[in-house]
């Protein structure tokens, strides 16, 4: 470990804090499924297979690993789970052993809500190896399933992008038929708890992308007004429940990071202070969560995370500031 890498660890382990109340909010599968599930979708049977897979075992192996590689993950399961030879294969797929490792709960909610087949092994690696938000840039720690973007805590709240909607009332408002409706992906959502800041039960309710049904509207061939996005209050729960976490993976480095928050803004938050015009950064950062690099760039600037540290140990001071900026 380089003297950086120490010195990020150490700002990060007294100046932030991994917030967690946005994942008690969204989709959660219970962990003790996942442990008794893991072994079985993650490792083949120890015995050699006894079965081929008839005439694709005469494939090369390396167009074997493209074809799954951009196969949706309810078919990849599902072929994994032909015999013993197609396990093995997959197994062996070292993006698979990643997402399976670092995004179980995701898999989950995929098949459970039927999601899986719009997703491939492909894209799903892809957005475990993607540290921003595809809506604002900021550091990404969620994935929004139903149009699979991968989001911060913020823009799940609050973009258009991200916003659900049940389909009785999306089919009453913009009038679309149920051919155009099973073009948006609907899903039923898992019974769960969703809402922020008083706990409400939602009941199983199939929901679609408010947004995606009024872009299909307004592609329409027949002239009518453009729709636009209501100005309603949302309905934060369905997006809450199209929503998991998805920590980001480095290539590089192999670390796995869920973001961390920063202490400073947040002490300062308690303060109670005055937010104004001329605070707006606080403002936006406050509630943000940050990569490790970003959470230092972010300390370099912000003086409640430097009084923080200054706080946390006697031997942290100018020259540990020095190292910081390079
Ligand atoms: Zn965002
Ligand atoms: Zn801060």
């Amino acid at each position: 470990m380089d003297d950086r890498t120490r010195l990020t660890d150490a700002l990060i382990q007294a100046a932030a804090f991994p917030r967690k109340e946005f994942r008690h909010v969204i989709i959660k599968i219970p962990s003790a499924e996942h442990a008794d599930v893991l072994p079985s979708i993650a490792t083949p049977f120890s015995r050699t297979p006894d079965m081929e897979l008839g005439s694709l075992d005469r494939l090369p192996l390396e167009l074997w690993y493209e074809t799954l590689f951009y196969l949706d993950m309810r078919s990849l399961f599902m072929f994994r789970q032909t015999n013993r030879r197609s396990r093995q294969i997959v197994d062996s797929l070292k993006e698979y052993q990643l997402v399976i490792s670092h995004g179980l709960e995701v898999l989950c909610a995929l098949l459970r809500t039927e999601l899986a087949v719009h997703v491939s092994l492909f894209e799903f690696y892809t957005s475990l190896c993607t540290k921003h938000c595809a809506l604002c840039g900021h550091f990404a720690g969620f994935i929004f399933i139903p149009t699979w973007t991968r989001c911060c805590s913020k823009c799940i709240e609050i973009a258009p992008e991200t916003h659900l909607q049940t389909v009785a009332s999306v089919r009453r408002r913009l009038n679309l038929t149920p051919e155009e409706i099973a073009q948006l992906n609907p899903f039923t959502t898992l019974l769960g708890v969703y809402s922020l800041p008083k706990p409400a039960i939602l009941r199983p309710i199939m929901v679609v992308s408010i947004h995606q049904a009024i872009m299909m509207c307004n592609r329409r061939p027949r002239a009518r007004p453009r729709i636009q996005p209501a100005r309603s209050e949302r309905d934060r729960k369905y997006s809450f429940a199209g929503s998991c976490v998805l920590p980001y993976y480095h290539k590089q480095t192999g670390r796995v990071e869920f973001g961390v928050a920063c202490s400073g803004c947040e002490l300062a938050r308690y303060e109670d202070r005055e937010i104004n015009a001329d605070n707006v950064f606080e403002f936006s950062t406050r509630g943000r969560l940050f990569s490790e690099n970003g959470f230092l760039q972010h300390f370099i600037q912000c003086k409640h995370a430097q009084v923080v540290w200054g706080l946390s140990s006697k031997t942290n001071d100018e020259w540990n500031l020095r190292h910081v900026r390079g």
